[in-house]
């Protein structure tokens, strides 16, 4: 199966990552996400409309703290 296009990527996050970034059917299910290397999280997702199997990577973007240390 060839691999998405930068504009099927870049559609999919845009819409929320609710479509399918082939077919954009929106009956798709998703694996439990699994940690790697502390920073990054992966989930495999796949459509029932196509058969399309596909991984997201998310990464850490922040850090803050959620009260002040005394
Ligand atoms: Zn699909």
């Amino acid at each position: 199966m060839p691999d998405l296009t930068q504009k099927q990527k870049k559609n999919y996050i845009k819409s929320g990552a609710d479509n399918c970034p082939l077919c954009k059917d929106d009956y798709i299910k998703f694996s439990d996400m699994r940690q790697e290397g502390g920073v990054m999280i992966v989930q495999a997702g796949k459509c029932n409309g196509c058969g399309a199997r596909w991984s997201e990577t998310y990464v850490l973007s922040e850090v803050e703290l959620d009260a002040e240390v005394a």
